[in-house]
């Protein structure tokens, strides 16, 4: 089976910005976005939501890291391929920046697949936040090109224990956003700050604590 859908296009600070070592995981659809139960099939259903331009600007200017982790069954379900999705997250990038100069993504990365698929990657599994982290921090792990797929296999993901104890981040800051609890589950499994969102809201609901170091972020228990 194919592993999940990269698209690393590591950005640079805002002048005199240094990376503050922390990275924001962001579900899409729903905190970028507005969400729709039929996808969002093409460019031209993509409808940013207030603020969140600025939100991600706000996060760059601050020093973190952003990467954008989706589940985009229809992808599997045969609905449409990569290239629409290229199309789609090429459309997203290009409305953030039209908004806010500084709002710009490291990372996009897709999850695939449906439920059924059992991978490793589709939320609340951390495969992508994982993958994200290995990406963002490991040097030569994986090098690409701005827009240039890589294709990461479904392996070596130890299964998370959503019994234990929260894990530690590697970073303090690291931290997850998104709408659903499938979008905790993935932050809490890799030790993030969890910020939960209303999806006709989305990020700039939660942008201010997320930039309180302070915040600890949501209280959230997997197995509840
Ligand atoms: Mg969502």
């Amino acid at each position: 089976m194919r592993g999940p859908i990269v698209h690393y296009t590591p950005a640079d600070f805002p002048q005199g910005i240094n990376a503050n070592g922390a990275i924001v995981f962001i579900d899409r659809d729903g905190v970028l976005n507005v969400g729709k139960s039929t996808y969002i099939n093409n460019p031209s259903e993509l409808e940013i939501l207030n603020g969140s331009p600025k939100a991600i600007g706000d996060l760059r200017r601050a020093g973190f890291r952003t990467c954008i982790v989706t589940n985009q069954s229809p992808l599997m379900r045969g609905l449409w391929d990569e290239n629409e999705l290229f199309l789609i997250h090429q459309s997203l990038r290009e409305k953030f920046l039209e908004s806010d100069n500084d709002a710009k993504f490291d990372i996009i990365i897709t999850c695939p697949h449906r439920q059924r698929d059992h991978c490793s990657c589709r939320k609340p599994n951390p495969g992508m936040l994982r993958l994200g982290d290995s990406i963002l921090r490991t040097k030569g792990v994986l090098i690409a090109h701005d827009n240039q797929s890589i294709i990461e296999l479904d392996i070596d993901h130890p299964k998370v224990n959503w019994w234990n104890d929260k894990v530690a981040p590697k970073h303090q800051l690291d931290t997850m956003i998104g709408d659903r609890n499938s979008d905790m589950g993935a932050g809490w499994a890799i030790g993030a700050r969890l910020f939960k969102v209303p999806d006709d809201v989305g990020i700039s609901f939660a942008i201010e604590r997320i930039l309180d170091k302070d915040d600890s972020g949501d209280r959230f228990d997997p197995i509840r």
